[in-house]
């Protein structure tokens, strides 16, 4: 068992990191190496077609996004935009995957759905911009999952538990060590890409308007998956994480314990309580009476209907 991030380094120092990654969860879990590999071949596949589906999807469950995937596309077809290819494609996707998770379509957590975007927009945008073969972006995901899972051996991975940095943190720095893999990073690169993602999230809080995964969640994927692609940069170009990543996590944990109960997911606190936050969620409460008002209405109708019939 990968007990620590530096355990994984003394482990993997000259080695292939998905292959460490493999053989340690064949030795655990006794699940062969071809199998997994299998399975994250699938997950790509689920997020490449959320990303298409994603990229002109329209609103969200709860009204208040859904459209940005599609208005950054446009603005990227039409050459509106101005930032670098990657940099663009890497916020479309992460922003067409959580359209699409707040649409309630098929995404795949990684780690967290509320975080699920930025893994896939910093790999799928990576690989399809430098022409990398899908199959090394399968072994970039057995490198990320790998980093989350040591991850949550000290840490739970959920905005409730430790503030939106136990969720979009994790991911960007997830995302940072499998973009380091993909560029023929080496185990330490990946890892100080992972640590300075991560370390640059703390303290990052989890408030939900109106306690749905869409604001700031959906934008908040975009700006983070640019976040990991800037880490993963730093760490190829041999600019190391001053503070270890072991003592990152530790400070992490800490961090997410002193937070006030109002920033942990509960959104009664931060953005979900400004002025619009609080209105926003006003609105959605009446609406779900209203919603509630007429289901019950409904049945009582039907019931009534059943009654007259039978007498
Ligand atoms: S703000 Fe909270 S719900 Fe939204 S992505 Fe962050 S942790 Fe998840």
């Amino acid at each position: 068992m990968i007990e620590s991030f530096q355990h994984l380094e003394e482990l993997a120092r000259d080695r292939d990191l998905a292959d460490v990654f493999l053989e340690m969860d064949e030795q655990e879990h006794a699940v062969p190496a071809d199998m997994i590999v299998e399975a994250l071949r699938k997950r790509r596949a689920v997020m490449r077609d959320c990303v298409e589906r994603g990229k002109n999807g329209g609103e969200s469950m709860g009204k208040l996004v859904g459209h940005e995937a599609r208005l950054l596309n446009e603005a990227f077809r039409s050459g509106r935009t101005f930032l670098d290819p990657l940099t663009v494609k890497a916020e479309l996707y992460a922003l067409s995957v959580m359209g699409e998770n707040a649409r309630m379509g098929v995404i795949v957590a990684a780690p967290t759905a509320g975080a699920g975007g930025i893994v896939p927009g910093m790999l799928l945008a990576l690989e399809e911009e430098r022409n990398i073969d899908p199959e090394r972006t399968v072994r970039a995901l057995v490198v990320a999952g790998g980093i989350g899972s040591i991850i949550a051996l000290s840490a739970n991975i959920s905005g409730a538990a430790g503030g939106c940095q136990n969720e979009v943190g994790v991911a960007s720095s997830m995302g940072a060590a499998g973009v380091a893999y993909m560029m023929g990073g080496t185990t330490h690169q990946s890892i100080h890409a992972a640590a300075i993602a991560l370390k640059n999230t703390l303290g990052l809080v989890c408030d939900p308007v109106g306690g749905l995964v869409e604001v700031p969640c959906v934008k908040r994927n975009a700006l983070f998956a640019v976040h990991g692609l800037t880490a993963a940069q730093l760490a190829l170009a041999g600019v190391d994480s001053v503070i270890p990543m072991d003592e990152i996590v530790e400070a992490m944990v800490r961090i997410g314990r002193s937070l006030p109960r109002g920033l942990r997911e509960t959104a009664e606190g931060g953005l979900a309580t400004t002025e619009t936050g609080t209105a926003i969620a006003l609105r959605l409460k009446e609406e779900a009476n209203r919603r509630r008002a007429e289901r019950a209405a409904e049945r009582e109708r039907a019931a009534q209907e059943r009654k007259t019939g039978t007498t």
